[in-house]
């Protein structure tokens, strides 16, 4: 097995308590500098040494991303802004984007925490690392650059897109490792195949790092077979600095968060009372190392459970599932709460469909519609419209076994749907807002 820091990985859990402690002690005192923290900090009294327990985590404020949206960017940074050497601005799906600033010890951190995911995924300094995400805001360009780079392997800039010039970097540089967004991992897959490239026979990839959004079992399972690679899980968010926040190792059963780095609790939303390990809720995230810009139990909006057996490997920094969704991306429709990743999931399992999907929300008088457009897999282009049609009408019964309401599938032809480099952009809502209608 391959490791990048035993004595960490494989800490005992008290001593990993112990040094949690210190660093959150460390951090609060940090976080004092910043006038926004010295502000709601200030209101409730507490110091650095009224933490002296884990515990008192709970007599801390949780920040939320209204909060880093609303104050301004220099009321969170502890550092003097000559200090800071990178800043990152998150993707902004839901609203204005927000600035998360960091020192070189923050890279450095950052990069090592990379590397130290690389290494347990099973990369190693003899792999050749293509890295097809986006380098530019997007912390997975450069997050995974500094961390393959500090592992020593050979990296491929390559950024998104151009699948002509991927395949061809694949091909001279005989890559190994990918970092490549799922939506466009699917994607690239069809490209491939119009070009006549079988990828398990003509490339020499065993491994590819997918994540920066949700995917499901079925998408994983579909990159796997058709890249012929082992497939590693990588979560993050730039308010935690992006990639490297969890990882799976290659027993696949969850996301190990680094411990060390952070402090995870999962909370109910509602009550924000925390909840067993094995029950879903909300992410929360303490930074534990960070030094330009700490953040105190940042509420993710992403819905996962902890998952409460140890993990094989004996890495002793605890797993989350793989992310439900977030709590943004909840659609209500005729009163029932439904996920997009909950339409993946059964697309993804079906032979017939191809790569990419869109869910159309709709109002029909006072009725919300829901349409799944799905591409048509290869088997069954060409197919006879009864043939089409007995497929639409299997997927509409089986989305309706999962989501309890009964959507309209339409499957179109390959290629016929947007497609994205970055995030997908899953869902279209073109129901009129609720006052014009009301
Ligand atoms: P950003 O900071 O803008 O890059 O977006 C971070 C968000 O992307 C997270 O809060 C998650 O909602 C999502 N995300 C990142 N990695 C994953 C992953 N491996 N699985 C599911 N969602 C993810
Ligand atoms: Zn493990």
């Amino acid at each position: 097995m391959s490791f990048w820091d035993e004595k960490i990985e494989f800490i005992d859990r008290h001593d990993l308590e112990k040094l949690q402690l210190e660093r959150l002690q460390q951090t609060v005192a940090r976080a004092l500098r910043a006038p926004y923290y010295r502000r709601v900090l200030g209101e409730k009294g507490i110091t650095a040494d009224s933490v002296t327990s884990l515990d008192h985590i709970r007599d801390l404020p949780f920040t939320t991303k209204e909060d880093l949206r609303t104050e301004t960017n220099d009321d969170f940074l502890a550092v003097p802004m000559s200090e800071v050497v990178r800043v990152h601005v998150s993707s902004g799906t839901t609203g204005t984007p927000t600035s998360i600033f960091h020192s070189q010890a923050d890279i450095d951190a950052w990069s090592d925490l990379m590397a130290r995911c690389l290494c347990m995924a099973g990369m190693t300094k003899n792999d050749v690392f293509q890295n097809m995400t986006g380098y530019g805001l997007f912390t997975g360009g450069l997050g995974l650059h500094y961390g393959a780079e500090r592992l020593g392997a050979l990296v491929i800039p390559a950024g998104t897109g151009n699948s002509r010039r991927q395949l061809m970097l694949m091909k001279r540089f005989g890559t190994t490792a990918i970092h490549i967004i799922p939506s466009y991992a699917l994607k690239l897959l069809d490209t491939l195949h119009d070009m006549g490239v079988d990828p398990k026979k003509e490339l020499n990839l065993r491994l590819a790092v997918i994540g920066a959004e949700p995917h499901s079992s079925g998408a994983k399972k579909r990159i796997e077979d058709g890249y012929g690679v082992r497939t590693a899980n990588s979560y993050g968010l730039s308010e935690m600095n992006g990639p490297g926040v969890g990882f799976e190792c290659p027993h696949q059963t969850g996301l190990h968060i680094w411990e060390d780095n952070y402090i995870l609790e999962v909370i109910d939303p509602s009550t924000l009372e925390p909840v067993e390990p094995g029950v879903i809720g909300e992410v929360v995230m303490t930074t534990l190392k960070r030094q330009a810009m700490p953040l105190l139990r940042y509420r993710t909006r992403d819905l996962a459970m902890i998952i409460p057996e140890p993990c094989p490997c004996g890495r002793t920094h605890r797993q989350l599932s793989r992310i439900k969704g977030r709590a943004d991306d909840m659609l209500i429709l005729k009163g029932v709460n439904i996920f997009p990743i909950q339409v993946e999931r059964v697309l993804m399992d079906m032979p017939e469909t191809g790569q990419t999907y869109l869910i159309l929300l709709d109002k029909e008088g006072s009725i919300d519609t829901m349409t799944v457009q799905v591409e048509m897999g290869e088997s069954l282009v060409g197919k006879p419209a009864e043939t089409v049609n007995k497929v639409a009408s299997r997927l509409t019964r089986l989305l309706r076994d999962e989501i309890l309401i009964s959507p309209k599938v339409e499957l179109v032809a390959p290629g016929a749907l947007p497609s994205s480099e970055g995030k997908a952009v899953r869902v279209i809502d073109r129901r009129p807002p609720e006052d014009e209608t009301a």
